[in-house]
């Protein structure tokens, strides 16, 4: 996805389908940090591609650990608990997964790092790990503000031999950061005591876990001591897999347990995870069930579908899926009443303050939500009236975007915008794509944007820019009647059968693929942009056949979660009711200028004078015609371009979009 500032999603109805999830941001950077700390190599299967893990894998190939990227394979020539640079400055983004056991693990092995972020990141606190570090005789300075970073980490003296004591209420990520460091200077027993209760104990059993896979047995008393034993030494377990992550997995089973299955469908297939997950967020299920989900599991998929409707409102203490529950509050909009959702202190020190963003983006959709320090009531809105079209913040927290984008389901059938969509590339980069390859809607709700217009009056590029600032699909219709043509003409049937070549048009093998277009696997795109091609289009498009012929392709182009479509009669016989038509003109002097330059360009001979010749005998002949003549439609504004920049232009389109928004 572009870098859009926001994605408006249509209200949806139903939902069915399959979904592969990508790997598990937690036990991807676990691992890339494990696999780098050990001896060997190690290959990781499945590893998810995104902004943390990126952050990551930067940061081991700065430490001089080599890296081999193929697809989601990835393969970590691990350090063998040695040092090889032992100086760098390390960027960290947001990513906590990366800063905290870096931090650890960069403090006991000695020498000079920077670790810094992004500015959230100098706002999430870390003075309980540095203090643990500290007692180790860590030396680290903050270089900000005390108890957060950006931090500076200078070789110590290191002191292994009394308890270490961490604090455990308020992010468990310390106490991981600890055991997967301390296995590095194991020279003796070394035990962990922590204090006060241990929050999303589910991460420490994933860091149990994975430490196991690299040979590190650690011995636990309950959930307060932890001890690595003497002669404890990272071993590569040479190939590792990443499950799919639970966490992601939630809006999935969200989706479920929300939307009705399309026609003939049996619900939401989640692939990846399932019931033998060593991942906390895997109890997500239960939650999900007891709200109304049908839930069925293998050992690593699920298929989720609709059980109680509506669903019922839970009173649940959420700390061992910290991360999951935020489903729980978007789900809680569809619940039968009061939703309770306990125990989320932690929410408040996450990517942004939780708490306070859900509380705050529930409200404007028009729900009842009573805010404390460490829970959210959420009561929904009582009528289908009571619902609000909102225009959703996200906090730069990709999870707040994921959970938002259920509320397109209300029954108010009312649209949701998300704001700055793009954060989810820090876990889930195709969020939105894989929602909506499952997701339906009404296809009058679906949006489109006709640009329609005269050869050369820059429609095309108009209407791919502002399909690319909307995060929408795009399409060009005159490359249809253009590829008609081009097959006909190869298969030897004259342009003037209308018959022969609408045959041909309703079988067209097309496939578009970025800016390409191709026919079969042939890519077209530049035999059908000549001069020539443009004036065969017109030709072929004058049958009315060969325009019937088109109609369902074009239509099919209509998907979520929305159209710009660009032609001669997209407002006025294909997309009559779009909610906004524009029709495109400038001078004729103007567009025969342009199009000179793109042929000159391009290396063609062209004159002015022969090309405005063409032009307006192309206009004439798509103007006069009988069948869908070119002509603005009633109800279309016009934008003559002729002095217009394209920045201008497009700001205009997405101006006058605003315009037929709720929001
Ligand atoms: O827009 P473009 O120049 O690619 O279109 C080529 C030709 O296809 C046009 O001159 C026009 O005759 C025809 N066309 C059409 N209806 C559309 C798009 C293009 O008749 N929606």
């Amino acid at each position: 996805m572009f870098d859009i500032e926001y994605l408006d999603i249509p209200p949806l109805t139903r939902a069915a389908g399959t979904v592969h999830l990508p790997g598990s941001k937690s036990i991807s950077n676990r691992v890339l940090l494990l696999a780098a700390l050990s001896r060997g190599q190690t290959t990781v299967h499945e590893l998810l591609a995104s902004d943390d893990t990126a952050v990551m894998l930067a940061a081991l190939k700065q430490l001089g650990c080599t890296v081999k990227q193929d697809g989601d394979i990835a393969v970590i020539g691990g350090l063998g608990g040695q040092l090889v640079q032992t100086k760098a400055r390390l960027f960290m983004g947001n990513a906590g997964t990366a800063m905290r056991p870096l931090t650890a693990a960069l403090a006991l092995l000695g020498g000079e790092f920077e670790l810094s972020g992004v500015q959230r990141m100098h706002e999430r606190p870390i003075g309980d790990l540095v203090d643990a570090l500290r007692q180790l005789g860590c030396s680290i300075e903050y270089l900000g503000n005390d108890g957060f970073p950006p931090l500076r980490l200078r070789p110590g003296q290191l002191k292994l031999e009394d308890p270490i004591h961490v604090r455990g209420d308020v992010s468990s990520q310390f106490l991981t950061a600890l055991l997967m460091a301390l296995p590095l200077v194991a020279r003796r027993d070394i035990c962990i005591e922590v204090v006060g209760e241990l929050i999303s104990r589910p991460y420490i059993e994933i860091t149990l876990n994975l430490l196991k896979r690299f040979g590190i047995q650690v011995q636990r008393e309950g959930w307060q001591r932890f001890t690595i034993p003497a002669g404890s030494q990272y071993q590569s377990p040479g190939e590792i897999h990443v499950e799919g992550d639970a966490s992601s997995a939630s809006y999935f089973i969200a989706l479920g347990a929300i939307a009705e299955s399309a026609k003939g469908q049996n619900g939401i297939e989640i692939l990846g995870v399932g019931a033998d997950s060593i991942q906390g967020d895997i109890r997500f299920v239960e939650a999900a069930r007891m709200m109304g989900a049908q839930i069925d599991s293998t050992p690593n998929s699920l298929r989720i579908s609709r059980g109680s409707w509506p669903l019922k409102a839970i009173d649940l203490d959420c700390n061992h899926i910290p991360d999951a529950a935020m489903t729980l509050a978007v789900m809680a909009l569809y619940a039968d009443g009061t939703t309770f959702l306990r125990n989320i202190a932690s929410w408040r020190v996450k990517e942004t303050d939780r708490i306070a963003a859900m509380a705050c983006e529930l409200r404007k959709l028009g729900a009842t939500v009573k805010e404390g320090a460490d829970y959210l009531k959420i009561t929904p809105p009582m009528q289908r009236e009571a619902w609000k079209a909102a225009s959703i913040r996200t906090y730069d927290d990709h999870r707040v975007a994921m959970c938002f984008s259920l509320a397109a389901f209300n029954p108010a059938q009312l649209p949701v915008r998300i704001l700055d969509p793009k954060c989810v590339a820090k876990t889930f980069p195709d969020y939105f794509e894989a929602l909506f390859a499952m997701a339906e809607a009404d296809t009058t709700h679906i949006p489109v944007i006709c640009i329609d217009g005269p050869t050369a009056s820059g429609k095309g590029t108009l209407a791919a820019l502002a399909a690319q600032r909307l995060g929408y699909h795009y399409l060009d219709s005159g490359a249809l009647y253009r590829l008609s043509a081009f097959a006909a003409t190869r298969a030897g049937v004259a342009l003037d059968d209308g018959a022969g070549v609408a045959r041909i048009a309703r079988a067209l093998p097309v496939r578009f693929q970025g800016d390409r277009v191709f026919l079969e696997t042939e890519d077209v795109s530049e035999a059908i942009r000549t001069e020539a091609a443009g004036m065969a289009a017109s030709k072929v498009s004058a049958h009315p056949q060969v325009r019937s012929a088109l109609v369902a392709l074009q239509h099919s182009f209509r998907r979520l979660p929305g159209l710009v479509a660009d032609g001669r009669d997209m407002g006025t016989v294909i997309f009559p009711d779009a909610p906004l038509k524009i029709y495109l003109t400038a001078s004729a002097r103007h567009r025969a200028e342009r199009r000179h330059k793109q042929l000159i360009s391009k290396g063609n001979p062209a004159t002015i004078p022969a090309i405005l010749q063409d032009l307006e005998a192309r206009d004439a002949r798509d103007m006069s015609r009988q069948a869908a003549p070119l002509k603005p439609a009633d109800d279309a504004r016009l934008l003559d371009n002729s002095d217009l920049s394209i920045e201008k232009s497009v700001a205009q389109v997405i101006d006058w979009w605003q315009g037929t928004r709720p929001f």
